[in-house]
């Protein structure tokens, strides 16, 4: 077997438009950056799409030439320099690798928005596809919460995109994508797709593809796997804090001709059209969920796992700023005790319990600081700084299993007396959808009565095994899930459910 060389590369962001911070280099380099070869060794075996390109290439007998690796903790646009930067380290890998080149292998969001322009991917694809020319492959993997544009189905040979929300099948995108990659190597497979887009928005929590709507949803895509020469069938469900024109809901087939890309397409649209009520949901608002929390049967229950409420307005993973304090006043104010919040991003709370040092206590002002932020500081809160770290920890759980997380300098925080809400101050922002992140502070998260987590849905694959019970709450921030909160400007219109659709505002495929 001959080795083909394939350049890998990485360039991730999912970006909330309507998010105050912009996103530079320094936030890649804060979250996830590897350049040339040290990617390869940094990356595999972690349940990254890298990761599993890396894996199915050393299967394949593949050289992989390895571009950079760089991935941000979703916020606002990505600035120029940063755009710019990323995009010319991939371009650069596949030029000077051109006289020998193979393939092309790129794990990317598909929600990126530079502060240049309104789609991230499709001006990269493009620019390789140019590189390299109409005959040499080019796979890029996307998330589950791409907002995917004609520009990345037409540059690309293959799209290939997350099954699962929470995403715990990422380095097995990364391998099916290059198994494509192989197929259209080595056995001369000629590959179609085709994009159709359901005008509607499923919420957030809504998307869950343990259970629901969306389970029904994925177990049709992988029916029509295989069928007809259809490859992959990949659901998006979209990422609604992103005012682009492509936002919302689409389905990408890929198969062996175009008739079958698109009656998979179509069908599968039309699934998901016929669902649209199913995918639109009420839930509490911060102040009804504690109360329901506080009461539940688990709370008293000393063998019960905890009550899990998730603060799905401030979920980093979808732009937050990490500080709202919409969930922990309600804690703190009703007096929760055994009960903890993962996480506040709040780096002048973070200084002053460092100033008073552990095991001392300090009263100190949560919350509510950042640019954009909701909800207003939780002022004089006197407590205990009860443990500090530098805040790194690798992933345990199902997902990202083995990356690594930088919260910068971290404090446990003990709001009040000594079995008050505990507080994960961190200075930097992630989405701490592991649970990794308490015992790294010394906390057992299966013991405590109630956790809060900022997160919309992924905590689910690290919390679910031993929570008793999981409360999502609509509470207010920047990743608030109901797409009624947003001013959008430049979208699809009509969508469901934020107009009235009329039968003739349906898709012509339905
Ligand atoms: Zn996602």
């Amino acid at each position: 077997m001959t080795d083909e060389t394939v350049v890998v590369g990485e360039f991730s962001h999912e970006t909330n438009t309507f998010a105050a911070r912009p996103t530079d280099r320094a936030a890649f380099a804060d979250r996830r950056e590897y350049v040339g070869a040290a990617l390869l060794d940094a990356l595999r075996g972690t349940n990254t799409t890298v990761g599993g390109v890396v894996d199915a290439a050393e299967d394949r007998d593949l050289d992989l030439v390895a571009s950079v690796a760089a991935a941000a903790t979703p916020g606002g646009i990505v600035t120029a320099d940063a755009y710019d930067f990323y995009v010319e380290e991939i371009l650069s890998t596949v030029r000077s690798n051109a006289a020998d080149l193979d393939g092309v292998v790129l794990s990317l969001h598909g929600a990126m928005v530079p502060e240049d322009g309104t789609d991230g991917e499709g001006p990269l694809l493009s620019a390789v596809r140019e590189a390299v020319g109409p005959d040499v492959p080019v796979v890029a993997t996307l998330d589950l919460h791409a907002n995917v544009t004609d520009e990345m189905v037409a540059a690309a040979d293959a799209l290939v995109a997350f099954e699962t929300y929470p995403h715990v099948d990422t380095a097995e995108t990364g391998r099916r994508a290059t198994e494509l990659l192989v197929d259209l190597l080595r056995d001369d497979r000629e590959l179609s797709m085709r994009i159709e887009r359901p005008p509607m928005l499923p919420y957030g929590p809504l998307q869950n593809t343990r259970s629901g709507p969306m389970a029904e949803v994925m177990a049709t895509a992988r029916r029509f796997e295989g069928r007809d020469g259809v490859a992959k069938v990949n659901v998006f469900p979209g990422f609604h804090k992103a005012d682009v024109p492509a936002m919302g809901c689409s389905v990408v087939s890929v198969a062996d001709d175009a008739s079958a890309a698109e009656w998979a397409a179509r069908d599968l649209a039309a699934e998901l059209w016929e669902m649209r009520e199913a995918f639109v949901g009420e839930f509490p608002d911060p102040h009804d969920a504690v109360g329901r929390a506080l009461r539940s049967e688990a709370v008293a229950d000393p063998e019960a796992g905890p009550v899990v409420l998730a603060d799905s307005g401030d979920n980093p993973g979808g732009g937050g700023t990490g500080d709202e304090t919409a969930i922990l006043r309600e804690l703190v104010d009703r007096g929760a005790t055994n009960a903890g919040m993962a996480l506040l991003a709040d780096p002048e709370a973070v200084a002053a319990c460092l100033d008073a040092g552990v095991g001392e206590r300090v009263t100190v002002s949560l919350g509510g600081r950042a640019d954009g932020s909701f909800t207003p500081p939780i002022g004089d809160v006197d407590g205990y700084v009860a443990a500090i770290t530098d805040g790194e920890f690798r992933n345990t759980g199902p997902m990202a299993t083995g990356t690594e997380n930088h919260l910068g300098r971290t404090v446990l925080f003990r709001c009040g007396r000594e079995d008050g809400v505990s507080v994960v101050l961190t200075e930097k922002r992630i989405q701490p959808l592991d649970a990794e992140i308490w015992r790294h502070v010394g906390v057992a998260p299966e013991r405590l009565d109630v956790i809060a987590v900022k997160s919309n849905n992924h905590y689910r694959a690290s919390y679910e095994p031993f929570a008793s019970e999981i409360i999502t709450v609509n509470s207010p921030g920047v990743a608030a899930f109901d797409p009624h909160q947003y001013d959008y400007r430049r979208i699809d219109r009509p969508v469901f459910p934020l107009d009235e659709m009329a039968a003739d505002d349906y898709p012509d495929w339905y």
